[in-house]
């Protein structure tokens, strides 16, 4: 594929091939871009932003629309693209395409919804004849980063509030899947929005990421991705609005009176979709002492029932990993955490980028595999005695994006939602669940700000207040 830059699709000399994660094979090819040609993407977006603002909310509202239809009547054929450039398996790439067009429906209705407030100025003492009121106005450039694990729904989560809000956005997909980012860039041209409005660019984030996210140009930068190229993209912006979406390594704690077959059927699922690649993928295990055999058999029998393979066919409910060295890593950190005292009771090993699923229990915190974030598909289980205990286990991380507790006990429960520090939190679920609509962003080093497109509509304009001095 070309990418989309000063309003038309740009090829280059020197493309980058996009890989199949489970074979290896070349999927397509698109354009390495280089600085310059991320000052003719800004300098185009200038003007792009410079049309959006002269569009209405429902002219904007009518662009997402379409484009959403679009997404909707080609989700088989997006899937594929998500399968081959990703290795999620089928099952989970049609759901991830049914969210994205669900995303770009949301943000169409908030492009109407962009409003502004009275502000009750006779509040303050001594104020008479004042009237207040907020207007609030597109930031004007937007630099959308996204990673690899969600190539087309969190594109969609920056690119639909970015142009529901009015905005011009600059889009850099991650270079390992940068297919489906360019597909929505298609569909959204294809909807009518301005070509001027949104640039995708291809190309390595090392390379290019500092010419775009320092350049005076962009307003407002959102991000995507792992807590240390997010703290790099902060430190080189300088004065901008930023949202961060960053990294984990997600707990759960266990207590003794959970319901173990919905516990064993959630983490099944929240610690091994798309390999344990999801930034809230359940990592640590925190389950107490009267259950943590039963639990560690039930659950073994699950993880060893998890089917590995070619994420095309039918029946493999988990594909590769991104990149063999991603893969080797893992790897590395199980045996590392085994040489170290702890028992492996599933996976282990690695053919290629397909790590097993693996369990590991007597995990320590001071292990790579429970204080650093996996990204991959393994679980470790450590036993605590209490509620306290758990919570202060679980809340030892300089992470705090999606935290989890089973208990049919209400106080244990509230104090957990109370005490957790985590940006979302689940009672009697798993870590890894998301509604589109909700609010939804880390503490901590998990990042800034707050993506769902009403949140990340107002993340993506900013307010100016204007004072009326009557007579
Ligand atoms: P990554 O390596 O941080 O890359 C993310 C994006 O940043 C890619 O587009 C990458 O481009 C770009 N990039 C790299 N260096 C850059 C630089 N110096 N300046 C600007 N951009 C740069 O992350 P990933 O491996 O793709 O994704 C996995 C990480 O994302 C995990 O930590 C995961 O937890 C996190 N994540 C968080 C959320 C959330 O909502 N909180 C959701 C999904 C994933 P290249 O691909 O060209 O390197």
């Amino acid at each position: 594929m070309k990418m989309h830059i000063g309003s038309s699709w740009v090829d280059k000399d020197e493309r980058i091939e996009v890989h199949n994660p489970y074979d290896g094979s070349v999927v397509d090819t698109v354009p390495r871009a280089e600085a310059s040609d991320i000052d003719h993407a800004l300098a185009t977006a200038v003007r792009g932003a410079e049309i959006m603002r002269g569009l209405t909310g429902y002219e904007r509202y009518k662009i997402l629309h379409k484009a959403a239809d679009l997404i909707s009547e080609r989700a088989e054929s997006f899937a594929e693209t998500i399968t081959l450039e990703g290795g999620k398996v089928k099952a989970e790439a049609m759901i991830e395409v049914e969210r994205a067009a669900e995303i770009i429906y949301l943000s169409a209705e908030e492009a109407k919804r962009l409003g502004s407030e009275v502000i009750p100025l006779d509040g303050a003492p001594g104020v008479t004849g004042k009237f207040g009121f907020t207007i609030r106005v597109p930031c004007g450039v937007v630099a959308a980063i996204s990673p690899f694990n969600f190539p087309l729904h969190l594109v969609c989560h920056k690119v639909g509030p970015g142009i529901a809000a009015g905005n011009a956005v600059v889009l850099k997909p991650a270079t390992d899947t940068p297919l489906s980012g360019l597909r929505v860039v298609e569909v959204m041209l294809e909807a009518g929005c301005p070509p001027e409005a949104l640039q995708c660019l291809t190309g390595s984030g090392a390379e290019i990421g500092d010419a775009l996210v320092s350049d005076p140009r962009v307003r407002k930068i959102t991000f995507t991705g792992s807590r240390d190229v997010g703290e790099h993209i902060c430190r080189t912006a300088g004065l901008k609005k930023v949202t961060m979406e960053l990294g984990s390594n997600s707990p759960v704690i266990i207590m003794p009176d959970a319901d173990m077959n919905k516990v064993t059927t959630a983490l099944a699922s929240t610690g091994y979709a798309h390999a344990g690649q999801v930034c809230i993928s359940t990592q640590r295990v925190y389950a107490n002492r009267e259950i943590y055999s039963d639990f560690l058999d039930a659950f073994t029998e699950s993880v060893k029932g998890i089917t590995t393979g070619d994420p095309r066919q039918e029946g493999v409910r988990m594909g590769p990993m991104i990149r063999e060295s991603d893969a080797a890593r893992v790897e590395t950190w199980v045996q590392e955490a085994v040489d170290g005292g702890a028992r492996l009771v599933a996976g282990g090993q690695r053919n290629g980028t397909l790590m097993a699923p693996t369990l590991l229990a007597d995990v320590k915190p001071e292990m790579r595999i429970s204080c650093d974030e996996v990204f991959g598909p393994a679980v470790g289980v450590t036993p605590v005695d209490d509620i306290d205990e758990a919570i202060a286990q679980a809340n030892s991380t300089n992470y705090g994006l999606s935290t989890a507790i089973f208990t049919e006990n209400l106080d244990w429960a509230m104090k957990f939602a109370l005490e957790a520090e985590a940006g979302n939190i689940h009672l009697n679920w798993g870590t890894q669940w998301r509604a589109d609509l909700m609010p939804y962003g880390g503490l901590k080093d998990s990042g800034m700000g707050k993506e769902g497109p009403k949140y990340a509509v107002e993340e993506m304009t900013e307010t100016k207040m204007v004072v009326v001095h009557m007579p």
